[in-house]
């Protein structure tokens, strides 16, 4: 089903390292344009090159995803340098976590800012152009930690929770012009998610699990690419995936 990835327009959000750029090198080796978002663009500029020196098609635009207009800035780069725009992938997120009694309330904002906000920005960017065209995708990312919700997670677990409300309300929105919704769940995954992790302690413990149960971020491009290469009328609304080990 690769051909349904073939030529396909592709915005990544949050594609300068983990499971974006694992997914923005996996679908550019399928035969999808990518345009890649995120703050570092030295980063992003070093995997564009990777990606055209293998044959690939890429562009990268210095993106903060709490800013609309930085969002819409990248939809456009993508309609002007490859012709239109298939599918988003939101992906861009933040994993501060703490006790809610350590009252680290800019880590808060910023969980709300990026990974709530940002992903509706995300949706605003394209949801004109997908319903003129009447066709496209949407796939965010929410988490294991958007069905339950953990001490030191209160505000990262309501986020990721609100990315699953969110994407639910609009799958049922867009399904009359063929748009097509889907939130991806991961566990684990070995990625530097849990470098952000500033409460004493926690941070060494965090990533002393995930670095041993972590399953590889090119899990969360197989799961991307299994959405994309269905048939146009068939919706993956929702895949959550986890180390098997993982409670
Ligand atoms: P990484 O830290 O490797 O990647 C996060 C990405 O988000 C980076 O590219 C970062 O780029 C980007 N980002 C952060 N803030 C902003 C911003 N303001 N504007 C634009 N981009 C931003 O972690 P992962 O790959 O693990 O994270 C990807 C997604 O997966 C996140 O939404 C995360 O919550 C989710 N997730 C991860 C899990 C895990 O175990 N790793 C488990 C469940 C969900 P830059 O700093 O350059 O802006």
């Amino acid at each position: 089903m690769t051909d349904n990835i073939k030529g396909k327009i592709v915005i990544i959000t949050g594609a300068s390292s983990g499971m974006g750029e694992a997914t923005a090198r996996d679908l550019a080796a399928k035969g999808a344009k990518v345009a890649l978002g995120a703050r570092r663009a030295d980063r992003l500029e070093a995997l564009v090159n990777d990606i055209k020196a293998a044959g690939g098609e890429a562009i990268a635009v210095a993106t903060d995803v709490t800013k609309l207009e930085d969002v819409q800035a990248l939809v456009k780069a993508a309609q002007d340098a490859f012709g239109g725009v298939d599918v988003v992938f939101n992906n861009a997120g933040l994993m501060p976590l703490s006790p809610l009694d350590s009252l680290k309330i800019d880590e808060w904002n910023q969980m709300i800012d990026v990974n709530m906000k940002g992903t509706l920005y995300g949706i605003a960017a394209v949801l004109p152009i997908f319903k003129a065209q009447k066709s496209g995708h949407v796939i965010n990312v929410s988490s294991v930690y958007g069905h339950k919700t953990v001490a030191t997670g209160a505000v990262y677990c309501a986020t990721k929770h609100a990315v699953r409300s969110l994407s639910e309300g609009l799958r049922q929105e867009v399904k009359d012009y063929n748009v097509r919704v889907t939130i991806i769940s991961p566990g684990a995954v070995n990625t530097e998610l849990t470098s952000h992790i500033s409460e004493e302690g926690l941070g060494d413990a965090v990533r002393d699990v995930v670095s041993k149960i972590g399953v590889p971020a090119s899990t969360m491009a197989d799961m991307v690419a299994f959405a994309i290469s269905q048939p146009a009328n068939v919706d993956v609304s929702e895949i959550l995936f986890r180390p098997t080990v993982q409670p």
